[in-house]
């Protein structure tokens, strides 16, 4: 009841020069003497229930437990596993197929990251890349992984096999890094690959929150001839008048819409709206998580003209990458239901 009385109290927007003001506080609660018995003890678990209240969203308050000490141990320890996999090598790019709806010729791919843990084998994004935003190490991994995308396309290359566009996820925090764009032009030049041949995946955030700087870099990037796509598009909250101001090019539908098709009203609703006000914005569309033929028929129906999902392809290791590249295309299941 005080943590809320204290949070109401200090949500209330103050006047500064013309502006109004709104806080939002996080508080963390340790109390005596079950949680410590002296004063630093108390605040030191205090500070850890208080980020354990900001990473559960903002305006939140959170008693201390001792779990939670397990867990920023275990944080710790994984973010310096992270900190020796890179140094040591252990991250691999996969690379999944993007296709034309109409005829599945291979006109993209999208390259995802994996970890050759040496003791746990494979192990998969999801178990990382929060890890790594929050501590930072996505900026370095984030070169890596520009640097590895742009190096296989160029051995692609000198191995005779025609590359399509390679996009590659940026992570808002890596975009916030005060070097990306030199970055990024950096990793083209040494790699020797055609800007035109790399796409940047955003998360829609970059729309709600755009500084005009990065902005300017970005339109820089784009005058180079990098191309710009909004992933996971219709989860997040930005306005569609928003989209024009920055480069972007192609917005991808965002899986879980895909998943409820054709049956869900409401995602056959929104993918049909987000297809038509691409189009009528000039912007491509990629549908992602493809995973059945039913959706294939939805989508090429809603004249989406490109798609990504488990369907075509899960995302391969690069040997299978380029044997598929020099196929060039996936056969498409075979249409039914016919109109
Ligand atoms: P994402 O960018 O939305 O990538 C698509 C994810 O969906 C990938 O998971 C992909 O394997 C999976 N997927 C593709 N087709 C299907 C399908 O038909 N059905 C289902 N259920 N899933 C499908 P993955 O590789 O585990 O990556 C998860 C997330 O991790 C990515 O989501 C992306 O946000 C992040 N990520 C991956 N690689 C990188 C990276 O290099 N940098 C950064 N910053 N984030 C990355
Ligand atoms: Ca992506
Ligand atoms: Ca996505």
């Amino acid at each position: 009841m005080v943590a809320q009385r204290i949070q109401a109290v200090l949500g209330q927007p103050a006047l500064i020069g013309d502006q109004e003001i709104e806080v939002t506080s996080s508080i963390g609660i340790a109390m005596f003497p079950g949680d410590g018995d002296d004063a630093a003890m108390l605040l030191k678990h205090a500070d850890t229930a208080m980020y354990y209240a900001k990473e559960q969203g903002r305006n939140n308050w959170q008693l201390y437990d001792q779990t939670l000490t397990a867990r920023t141990t275990a944080r710790l320890a994984l973010e310096g596993d992270i900190r020796k996999g890179l140094e040591r090598g252990e991250f691999r790019l996969f690379y999944q197929p993007q296709v034309r709806a109409n005829d599945g010729t291979v006109i993209g791919i999208e390259a995802l990251i994996r970890w050759q843990h040496p003791q746990q084998g494979l192990v998969m994004p999801g178990r990382f890349i929060a890890v790594a935003e929050e501590s930072g190490l996505i900026v370095p991994i984030g070169e890596w992984v520009l640097n590895a995308a742009c190096s296989q396309l160029r051995e692609w290359q000198r191995g005779g096999v025609s590359v399509p566009r390679v996009a590659v996820n940026v992570s808002a925090r890596q975009l916030a890094a005060a070097d990306f764009l030199d970055s990024v032009a950096a990793i083209i030049v040494t790699t020797g690959v055609a800007a035109d041949l790399l796409e940047l995946e955003l998360t829609e955030s970059i729309l709600m929150d755009p500084e005009a700087k990065r902005i300017k870099e970005l339109f820089h990037l784009r005058e180079m001839g990098v191309h710009f796509s909004i992933d996971d598009f219709g989860t997040g909250y930005s306005s569609l008048s928003y989209i024009k101001r920055f480069p972007i090019g192609t917005l991808k539908i965002d899986q879980s819409f895909v998943h409820g098709l054709p049956q869900n009203a409401d995602d056959a609703g929104i993918t049909t709206a987000i297809i038509s006000m691409a189009r009528s914005l000039d912007l491509d569309v990629i549908a992602e998580g493809v995973e059945t033929p039913e959706q294939l028929d939805f989508l090429q129906r809603a004249q989406c003209p490109k798609l990504q999902g488990y369907l075509f392809s899960r995302p391969l290791p690069p040997d299978e990458m380029e044997a598929l590249l020099r196929r060039g295309r996936i056969d498409l299941p075979a249409r039914f239901g016919g109109d």
